[in-house]
């Protein structure tokens, strides 16, 4: 191998030292390699390889700035920058496939250019080299894991934020299907108590109508605050729609249903309301409840609870019903 002809290596001794990917590597070692490689400029926005390239080859960046843009089928895109002495195509060259991301000069960009064979034959002669793509190849891995992390981790926090009600806060009818559900399921096969509320707030229109629809919202947020400070951590709220709200409470007896009721009931109605004009408002409740009964479904005990709801508000509102299945409805 001859590297006596400096004058027709594409790179000089300085800049091989420069190069990330030959740390600790002999330039005479690698030397009569790189008189099989050849240097390329690119211009800001060109396109080094992309798709469609059929050679294999690694491309060493000298200076300059690369672009690496990856996109999937499913129209998402991962972009990530490759700066002076590393290199982009050597995964062609080591799995022998083609490219799977288009690689762009962001700015006027000198490459060196190595065909597979040689990039090749370069590793296989320097155990330095070879440590280097692996340090290179590492680093990439450990911050694409990140990436993904982060990328789940903003995924995860959509779909939390799509089953939440952003005005009161509250869970909404997306997260009960899910959670209710699982619940009925889990007591049903433990055969652990469970109870539901249904909760509708009295004459709501008439808050709407008189003060008007922004002071409706600032009562909807006051009686779910009320709601959650008046129920244990274990149970699950949610705004079920409009001013009507849901609870499941897990583990619960029927003598605990009737004080956690009363207590709702109770906090509601000394529950005062400052509007901006300062109009102190109040409001209370009607509860109607029912209690898990073999083979429940989650809609077949929303639908007991609500009948007693309905039961409550017939009966004159701001009040609580349970619903004791044949023998009818109790008001508490
Ligand atoms: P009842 O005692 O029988 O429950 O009477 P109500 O007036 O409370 O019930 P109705 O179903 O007649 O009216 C509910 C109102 O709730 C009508 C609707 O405009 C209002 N509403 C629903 N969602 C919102 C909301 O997000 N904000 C506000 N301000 N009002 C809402
Ligand atoms: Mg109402
Ligand atoms: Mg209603």
């Amino acid at each position: 191998m001859s590297y006596d002809c400096p004058e027709t290596l594409p790179i000089s001794r300085n800049e091989f030292s420069q190069i990330e990917l030959f740390k600790n590597v002999q330039f005479e070692k690698l030397a009569g390699f790189l008189l099989k490689c050849t240097i390329k400029n690119y211009e800001k926005d060109e396109v080094i390889l992309d798709l469609s390239t059929r050679k294999k080859a690694m491309y060493i960046l000298i200076s300059g700035l690369l672009e690496v843009i990856v996109e999937s089928e499913k129209d998402v895109t991962f972009t990530h920058m490759v700066e002076p002495g590393h290199c982009v195509g050597e995964m062609s060259v080591f799995d022998n496939s083609y490219p799977c991301a288009k690689i762009v000069a962001k700015e006027k960009s000198k490459v060196l250019y190595v065909p597979a064979d040689t990039a090749l034959s370069m590793v296989r002669v320097s155990h330095e080299l070879c440590l280097n793509f692996l340090l290179m190849l590492s680093q990439r891995i450990r911050k694409d894991n990140m990436i993904v992390c982060e990328e789940q981790y903003h995924i995860r926090c959509i779909e939390e934020n799509a089953k939440i009600d952003p005005m009161t806060g509250l869970h909404n009818r997306r997260w009960l299907e899910d959670m209710y559900t699982r619940e009925m399921h889990r007591s049903n096969m433990g055969n652990f108590k469970l109870i539901a509320f249904m909760i509708d707030i009295d004459h709501f229109k008439q808050v709407n109508d008189t003060y008007g629809h922004l002071a409706g919202d600032q009562v909807l947020i006051s009686v779910a605050q009320t709601l959650t400070r008046s129920l244990r951590p274990s149970d699950m709220p949610v705004r079920y729609g409009g001013e009507e709200f849901s609870v499941f409470l897990p583990g619960t007896t029927d003598e605990n249903a009737k004080i956690i009721a009363e207590r709702i009931h109770r906090n509601m109605e000394n529950m005062s309301i400052s509007l901006a004009d300062g109009t102190i408002l109040q409001v209370t409740v009607s509860i109607g409840y029912a209690e898990r009964i073999e083979n429940d479904t989650v809609e077949s005990l929303i639908d007991r609870a609500d009948k007693a709801l309905y039961y409550a508000k017939e009966s004159g509102r701001n009040r609580i019903c349970k619903n004791c299945g044949e023998d009818g409805f109790k008001l508490i």
